[in-house]
């Protein structure tokens, strides 16, 4: 067991909202729309992705070529359109109960999302009061490079004023724990998805877990540890 973190970054869809059943059926219809096929599975696997650098796999998968920047809008409209649709994601079970765990453990909580949002603090706000600041938030707004490229990760450490070594981050996606294991930090994942742990694993994950709730408990280990170091 590693030593007792400072700070536990969170990612957001499919971490802390069940929002990924979404967004996987949005991009598989709206994909159909331009004659681009995308199961809901690969949604999936591109999980974390911008949504031009997802367009593109599939641009040149059929079309040899890149999408232009007005189909790439086109596309990723359609595709919210359809997102608008869904019902709203519920929060994820035992999230709260990872939250609660974290900050019993005296860590900063840390947001690292690529979605971008407005009222992403409002939203948080209501499902998990008391947990987030907007200065501990890394989202869509502020990258330039999404997952999986390190910087999502490694600004939200530099937020928090934690060194890679003293944090924790909680994933879901592959791309995702490929961006954080770039940051140099120890990450749990959360099989909440469909795909196969070794997906995760193979991203370079420390720890696979099936849920939110095995998350709550591998964070309060930590505690058990080191009251038992004392
Ligand atoms: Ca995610």
């Amino acid at each position: 067991m590693m030593p007792l973190p400072e700070a536990v970054l969170f990612d957001m869809d499919g971490v802390l909202f069940n929002s990924m059943p979404n967004h996987a059926f949005a991009w598989s219809h709206a994909m159909t729309q331009f004659g681009l096929q995308m199961t809901p599975y690969e949604a999936y696997l591109h999980e974390g992705r911008t949504g031009s650098g997802t367009i593109n796999i599939l641009t040149q998968r059929y079309w040899g070529r890149d999408a232009t920047e007005e189909e790439t809008e086109r596309i990723y409209q359609a595709k919210t359109q359809v997102f608008n649709t869904c019902p709203e994601a519920k929060p994820m079970r035992g999230a709260l109960e990872a939250l609660t765990a974290a900050k019993e453990l005296g860590c900063k909580i840390v947001l690292v999302t690529g979605s971008a949002q407005v009222s992403l603090l409002e939203r948080l706000e209501s499902h998990y009061p008391g947990f987030f600041r907007e200065e501990l938030m890394v989202t869509g707004f502020d990258v330039k490079h999404g997952k999986p490229h390190p910087e999502p990760y490694l600004m939200g450490l530099e937020k928090a004023g934690v060194e890679a070594a003293k944090a924790v981050v909680v994933e879901n996606a592959p791309l995702g724990v490929e961006s954080a294991k770039g940051a140099g930090i120890f990450t749990v994942a959360a099989n909440t998805g469909p795909l196969e742990d070794s997906l995760l694993r193979d991203a370079g994950a420390d720890i696979v877990v099936p849920d939110m709730t095995a998350v709550a408990a591998v964070l309060r280990q930590y505690e058990t540890a080191s009251a038992h170091n004392l």
